[in-house]
């Protein structure tokens, strides 16, 4: 078949790969000049099922609450007149039980898990070089109470086959040595030794080349959707800044923007974005850098080594479609790398970000047919994206393929679509 991927993120780009690899005639479209321009540029850059919590916990609406009138906040809500945004809080809210939590991070593990086999199952076909790091990622508590409570916490994950193990600070100074100055300020650590790291970016580019080269798939770069149109029961072509675009099958894999793509022909998604904000800084050879990723979890800011530079993320806001951001944004996230690395990197040269997670109230993505004969749906994969891009895409792969995917879709498909 021609199959026109609309967004070449990350999961678009994967899409491509696994749809490419099956024999069809694979398009990509997007705005943007190269491959993962938008929230696929700056994540955390960690691959971890050891992190997939659900953020639609029993916890959540407090946290909400608490945001409207204080800055310190996990998850920040910043009300705006958009009707979209509410609605999606809404469906956010209803998510916030311990029964939803449970079956969220229930099929978050399962998809995750499967992804990790199926970054392994690519690269081992096409190799690339993304500065990956494997050998796990440290989770670091700073008070007894919040340790305690953290180990207890993983029991949603390990129950899921999640491997985490609590560290005393000398243990987990010894997996991560960039820790062993920073031991007093420690409570415990929890380690997860599956977890890996690397970057979205540059592996989104790389598989993209190797795409055009090796798989014959055409990019259109600086190509702007503008609407798609669908009669009956089928989508007929999707508008361009560049004219008119035909193929057998469509995948819409825009991230954020999908709602908008979606709601041009009839098709409601619950997907709203969720702004995070991420600073890197060079290593220049310092050696006192941390290796493996991981997260302050008291601080809420997350870190991974992309080879000679330091990324580092933070928040969770829902505040619309801006990207606009300050240098004080980030001063937080600076002072707590700072303060753990203290001699890991050069933290006077950031360079600043912001992007927008395309969040699902569930926190799992909608992956599969919607309503057209001709259309699947690959997005939603919110703040695990990247972990979650590679078995998203062999899923949808499957699917249009005919064969039964490898994992049990519950919770994935969106049955209203
Ligand atoms: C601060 C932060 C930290 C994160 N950390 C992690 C992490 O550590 N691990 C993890 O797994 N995930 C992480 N994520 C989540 C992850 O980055 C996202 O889930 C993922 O990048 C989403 O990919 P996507 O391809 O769906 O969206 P995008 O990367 O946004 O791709 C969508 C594409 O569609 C294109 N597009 C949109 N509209 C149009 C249009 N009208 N015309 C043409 N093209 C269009 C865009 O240009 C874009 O290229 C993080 C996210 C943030 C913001």
């Amino acid at each position: 078949m021609k199959i026109l991927v609309l967004g070449s993120g990350i999961v678009g780009v994967t899409a491509a790969h696994f749809l490419a690899r099956d024999g069809h005639e694979v398009h990509v479209i997007d705005r943007q000049a190269l491959a993962a321009n938008e929230t696929s540029f700056s994540n955390a850059g960690m691959i971890a099922p050891g992190h997939a919590y659900p953020w639609s916990s029993p916890r959540a609406p407090k946290i909400l609450w608490r945001s409207l009138f204080r800055g310190d906040t996990s998850l920040k809500l910043k009300p705006s007149l958009d009707p979209y945004m509410w609605m999606w809080c809404l469906k956010f809210l209803a998510q916030c039980t311990a029964e939803k939590a449970a079956a969220n991070a229930r099929n978050k593990v399962r998809l995750c898990a499967y992804s990790q086999e199926s970054l392994q199952f690519l690269l081992d076909e096409t190799p690339i070089d993304y500065h990956r790091v494997t050998g796990g990622a440290v989770y670091l508590y700073r008070d007894p109470a919040l340790y305690e409570a953290g180990v207890k916490a993983t029991k949603i994950l390990t129950d899921n086959g999640v491997v985490l193990q609590p560290k005393t600070v000398d243990e987990a100074a010894r997996i991560e040595p960039a820790l062993e100055s920073v031991k007093s300020q420690l409570a415990g650590v929890i380690y997860s030794p599956r977890d890996e790291s690397g970057d979205c970016h540059l592996f989104a580019n790389k598989l993209a080349q190797h795409c055009t080269e090796k798989r014959g798939v055409t990019f259109h770069w600086s190509t702007a959707i503008e609407r798609i149109e669908a009669s009956g029961d089928r989508v007929e072509r999707v508008v361009t800044s560049k004219g008119a675009m035909t193929a057998d099958a469509y995948v819409l894999a825009t991230g954020s923007y999908a709602p908008i793509h979606a709601r041009s022909i009839g098709i409601s998604l619950p997907i709203y974005p969720v702004k995070g904000y991420a600073v890197t800084v060079p290593v220049d050879g310092r050696n006192r850098a941390p290796r493996l990723s991981g997260v302050d979890e008291q601080n809420l800011v997350a870190w991974s080594r992309l080879g000679d530079r330091l990324r580092l993320t933070a928040t969770a806001e829902i505040s619309g479609y801006g990207t606009d951001h300050k240098p004080g944004d980030f001063a937080h996230m600076l002072k707590t790398a700072q303060g753990l690395f203290p001699d890991g990197a050069d933290f006077a040269r950031p360079s600043y970000w912001a992007g927008l997670r395309p969040m699902t109230p569930e926190g799992t993505p909608i992956l599969g047919p919607a309503r057209y004969r001709n259309l699947w749906l690959n997005t939603g994969q919110g703040h695990m994206g990247w972990t979650m891009s590679f078995g998203s895409a062999r899923i949808v792969a499957d699917m249009i393929a005919g064969r039964k995917p490898a994992i049990d879709l519950t919770g994935l498909t969106y049955a209203n679509a």
